[in-house]
């Protein structure tokens, strides 16, 4: 059979469309990220663009690698060690330039991590003083940082269809394992303790889910000592957990620790 009859079956085309698809994406993504970025440098295998926008001063590489350092040490503090971490991360400057590089898709955030396509991309950041922030909203970069690259330590451990799978049913987990492991500090965490302990699930903000995912991952976690495989084995109805983990506090048998 020629190549003109084998392309006759529709099968056939789709699947090479899809596979021109996924392995076209990565480096067209990668390259429209790169645009008004320059190559810094790469730590721990972490190649650093930043946008044309910043300061001289600001892409002081003693700035950058100790952000860098400090991520790595919060994971490693977790027993999460990586021996290069082959993955592009891009800063921008301006909420513009952010918006436009997230293509306009949950810009609320302060930085986004697609492993499958081999990137992290940060909101505008100031190296100098280790922050990040976003219309106004402001986080430590280098805890930003170990959370994003949590990501694609879970990524990298998962794989992509099981990280597929939790990111669509169960994404408490792959948000709650990344807070745990960066020890997210800077969430109203007696605010939302207070919703959590009364019930109140109609005051959920933005961090409300963020919160529940890190104080459920504490408790599996740190407060029952789980291991890592049996949590992302494991199935968890999540109401009953959340009554399990509302009695153990009221008990005084556990208490949530974010760092
Ligand atoms: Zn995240």
């Amino acid at each position: 059979m020629t190549v003109k009859g084998i392309l006759r079956y529709k099968f056939v085309r789709q699947t090479l469309y899809f596979i021109i698809l996924i392995f076209s994406i990565e480096p067209i993504m990668n390259w429209y990220l790169r645009i008004g970025t320059n190559f810094e440098l790469s730590s721990h295998g972490i190649n650093i663009y930043i946008s044309k926008s910043y300061t001289k001063e600001e892409k002081d590489s003693v700035y950058i690698r100790h952000i860098v350092d400090e991520a790595i040490q919060r994971l490693k503090g977790k027993n999460i060690t990586e021996s290069g971490w082959n993955i592009n991360a891009y800063f921008y400057y301006t909420n513009d330039e952010w918006d436009r590089k997230s293509l306009y898709y949950m810009t609320d955030n302060h930085a986004k991590t697609h492993a499958y396509l081999n990137f992290m991309m940060y909101c505008s950041a100031s190296l100098v003083e280790n922050k990040i922030s976003n219309y106004g909203s402001i986080r430590d970069l280098s805890e930003t940082m170990a959370h994003e690259l949590t990501h694609v330590y879970e990524y990298k451990k998962l794989g992509f269809l099981k990280y597929l799978y939790n990111r669509v049913l169960c994404d408490w987990k792959i948000e709650g394992f990344s807070d745990y492991i960066a020890g997210r500090t800077n969430i109203k965490v007696s605010e939302e303790m207070n919703k959590f302990e009364n019930n109140y699930p109609d005051s959920s903000t933005f961090y409300t889910d963020y919160f529940l995912g890190h104080l459920r991952t504490d408790y599996l976690i740190r407060h029952k000592g789980i291991s890592e495989d049996e949590y992302w084995n494991s199935y968890y109805d999540i109401d009953k957990l959340d009554n399990e983990i509302r009695q153990a506090i009221k008990n005084n048998e556990y208490k949530f620790e974010n760092f």
